[in-house]
């Protein structure tokens, strides 16, 4: 019996490159439409000014385009109460796919404003600062950021020097912030400092006096997404400033664990957008007097980027519905995070070769992916801290130091 594809019945769905799994069965119709809407408004309002703003080293556009995914719900996606769309953890990763294929900057907007900043304060916050904050952050019109990195604490923050001090009633603030993605347009920062009671979170008016948040500039990858530092010398906050339900670290951590989640899709329409540009390349791209896709070499190079892209989107589904089941570990998210991410990397860099030298340019897509990847190897944990947590979970075995 031959065991080409002509051997299918006729009765079979036909083989769709977009989707050769037909993991697209797995959806309900609702996920479908949250999909599709976050697929089109990235096609309408990003693509076409993605090139520009990367080379740019800018977002001209942030505060509009935060508002608009705010009216489309998207902004504290699978948070409920306080104007939070209440969506499903498979829907979020849904939309994280699609944002992220279009640029990881506008996905980690998204992931820092809703997975981090917002999650913050909706688990660990008191209803005042929930109510303060929470509606207009989900409407997009106030921007959160999430500081736990320091220039010396970054895989360990355990070790973080920021420091907050009692005074009174009052809380002052020092320290310094690195890496903080949304920092220099943010309008409140939840920053993680030490105390005389451990690690707690505050929720902090970027407008306070003594905060500052210049921005890095000098990226070679997220270049459309704002990265900052945050400094904070002697901020005064009120005592409700604090975030009442965290204490220790694994605050933070637990915040980090809902951004991982995202991201474990969101490399996934990263790497979805450099396949299907490879893809349609090698379709196209003639040498030797015919198309390149027709050449074995390159087709080992597609199907085995297809295998792990689809795999890929399996496991965050499998993920996602284990999340919305309630049984999710953090163990299991580091296994996504570890493997999607680093595969998405590799397809990227295999999609460039296809490309040829037009691989390189930011006329495709390819490369702007594979350095945007780069940053999401190390954010929210590098690949080593999540081999680290799997070893420690596989073996019983404690290797962080
Ligand atoms: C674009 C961008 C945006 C970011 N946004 C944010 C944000 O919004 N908020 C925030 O708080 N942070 C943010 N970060 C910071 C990010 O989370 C940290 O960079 C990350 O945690 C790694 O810390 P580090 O850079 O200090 O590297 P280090 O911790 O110094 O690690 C350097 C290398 O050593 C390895 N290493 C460290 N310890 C061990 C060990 N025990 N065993 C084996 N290897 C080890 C690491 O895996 C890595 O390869 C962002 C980073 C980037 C690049």
């Amino acid at each position: 019996m031959s065991a080409t594809p002509s051997s299918a019945s006729p009765t079979l769905p036909p083989f769709d490159p977009g989707d050769p799994l037909g993991t697209d069965d797995l959806l309900t119709d609702e996920d479908r439409a949250v999909r599709d809407t976050l697929r089109q408004w990235a096609a309408d309002r990003v693509l076409p000014h993605i090139a520009e703003w990367y080379e740019a080293g800018e977002l001209p556009a942030l505060r509009e385009l935060t508002r608009e995914l705010g009216s489309i719900g998207a902004l504290g996606m699978s948070l409920t109460g306080y104007g939070c769309a209440g969506a499903s953890a498979v829907q979020y990763g849904l939309a994280c796919l699609e944002l992220e294929a279009a640029d990881s900057g506008i996905r980690s907007l998204v992931s820092v404003q809703g997975s981090l900043a917002m999650y913050a304060i909706w688990r660990f916050g008191s209803e005042e600062q929930k109510q303060r904050w929470l509606p207009a952050m989900a409407a997009g019109e106030v921007i959160g950021c999430f500081g736990l990195t320091e220039p010396d604490h970054g895989s360990d923050p355990a070790g973080m020097r920021t420091y907050a001090k009692r005074d009174g009633s009052d809380w002052v603030l020092n320290g310094r912030k690195m890496w903080i993605t949304n920092g220099s347009v943010a309008g409140v920062a939840v920053v993680w400092a030490r105390t005389d009671e451990g690690i707690r979170g505050f929720a902090v008016p970027t407008g306070s006096p003594g905060f500052s948040a210049p921005e890095i500039k000098h990226k070679w990858s997220l270049r459309a997404s704002v990265t900052s530092e945050l400094v904070m010398d002697d901020v005064r906050l009120p005592a409700d400033a604090v975030l009442p339900g965290a204490t220790g670290l694994r605050g933070p951590l637990s915040c980090l664990s809902h951004a991982r989640y995202g991201i474990v899709w969101g490399s996934m329409g990263a790497a979805r957008a450099a396949f299907e540009s490879a893809l349609e390349y090698a379709r196209t791209r003639e040498q030797f007097g015919r198309p390149i896709g027709g050449f074995q070499l390159t087709q080992a190079k597609l199907a085995d980027m297809a295998v792990e892209l689809h795999k890929g989107i399996l496991l965050a589904h499998h993920l996602g519905r284990r999340m919305d089941a309630g049984r999710l570990r953090p163990e299991q998210v580091s296994f996504g995070k570890l493997n999607n991410v680093r595969e998405a990397i590799e397809i990227c860099r295999t999609a460039r070769t296809i490309l040829g030298a037009n691989g390189i340019s930011l006329e495709y897509p390819v490369m702007r992916h594979a350095t945007n990847l780069e940053s999401v190897l190390t954010y929210e944990g590098t690949v080593e801290m999540h081999q680290l947590v799997l070893g420690k979970a596989l073996t019983g075995l404690d290797a962080f130091r």
